[in-house]
């Protein structure tokens, strides 16, 4: 995100302040629980300007600062609490939850910290293959590839489209990540893999985990059951990330059952919330993960675009790098449904 950008969204988020909005959106809304998701959080490994390439790591002040608004406004609660307040229908004011997505190191050893410090309860959903692999995810790859590869630029083809992306400076590098995410994201699986294999081939060889900064690190197994174990919820994110709109019922089945197999036999617990990768379901997804055993189900879409009641696609907002403190106050209110905003939440990987 540019100076300029910021300088907008934080003069945007002070004028919807001065003009009451979050208080009366607060008034409006919230009955409706309020789940909050964030990524990563670094402790300062990552570049000041890392915001401009990806929003998915925030700062460990800025989440010690969101955290302690969260806690002097709401009541945070597990996750286990929203499921009863939308089952059984007991609205009540002012409740919210706080949960991760991905899996990466640093919820244990800069996220976890803060919120054992503050007494918060959170859960962590965690994709199944990337701690078995230990390797980051695509879109991290794609990320650290056209920011840190020392070639000055990549010819991609895919499907007959063919693009070369300059990497002259920062400017260059941060718009080649943005549009060879979104090139990727919009490709099969099959032709993806191609492609990300071709990118991979020009930018980084075997080392690759070795040489990625550490706030992209995936976690291992023992740290995931050290997280367990000190009471971090843990919860499935699937076996393999996928849309899971887009995969036929088998590989769907699939996804749900395995990876909630798979954890709760590394943990030794019940798995019974699932976050469904890139907030994508259709209307097969809320039935599936109740067949799969899941008690709840986690979108990144946001409440009023689906029914508030239905447990298997609560809605969140997501949290990223970057944000002004004005407007992340204002999104949690919920404040930009009043004025028409805020429609899906704004960070784009999930
Ligand atoms: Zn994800």
């Amino acid at each position: 995100m540019s100076a300029w950008q910021n300088a907008r969204l934080a003069g945007g988020a002070a004028v919807m302040r001065a003009m009451g909005l979050p208080r009366i959106a607060r008034r409006r809304y919230d009955w409706y629980p309020l789940v909050v998701t964030y990524h990563g959080v670094h402790d300062g490994s990552l570049a000041d300007d890392h915001a401009r390439f990806s929003t998915k790591h925030v700062g460990v002040d800025e989440f010690r600062r969101q955290l302690e608004w969260l806690r002097r406004h709401y009541e945070i609660v597990p996750l286990s609490e929203i499921e009863s307040i939308l089952r059984e229908g007991r609205w009540r004011r002012g409740v919210a939850a706080i949960t991760f997505d991905d899996g990466y190191e640093n919820n244990l050893t800069v996220a976890w910290p803060v919120l054992k410090a503050l007494g918060l309860p959170a859960t962590l959903f965690v994709t199944v293959e990337v701690v078995d692999r230990r390797r980051p995810y695509d879109h991290d790859r794609i990320e650290l590839s056209l920011r840190y590869a020392s070639a000055r630029r990549i010819d991609l083809e895919a499907g007959g489209a063919r693009r070369t992306f300059e990497l002259c400076d920062d400017a260059t590098r941060a718009a080649a990540v943005y549009a060879a995410k979104a090139w990727y994201a919009s490709l099969p699986a099959d032709k993806a893999a191609r492609w990300l294999d071709q990118l991979m081939a020009q930018c980084w060889q075997d080392d690759f985990v070795d040489r990625c900064p550490v706030a992209y690190r995936p976690l291992t197994w023992p740290q995931v059951r050290r997280l367990s174990d000190e009471g971090f919820e843990i919860g499935s994110h699937t076996l393999s990330h996928p849309h899971l709109a887009r995969v036929d019922d088998a590989r769907l089945r699939r996804e749900l059952t395995e990876s909630r197999a798979v954890l709760e036999a590394k943990l030794g617990r019940p798995v019974l919330r699932v976050s469904y990768p890139y907030g994508s379901v259709d209307a097969r997804t809320p039935r599936a993960a109740a067949e799969a055993g899941y008690a709840s189900g986690y979108t990144t879409r946001t409440w009023w675009t689906t029914d508030p009641r239905d447990a298997y696609r609560v809605a969140r907002i997501s949290v990223g790098a970057g944000q002004p403190f004005g407007l992340f106050v204002v999104a949690m209110t919920r404040a930009l449904q009043l004025v028409g905003l805020g429609g899906r939440s704004a960070s784009s990987s999930s």
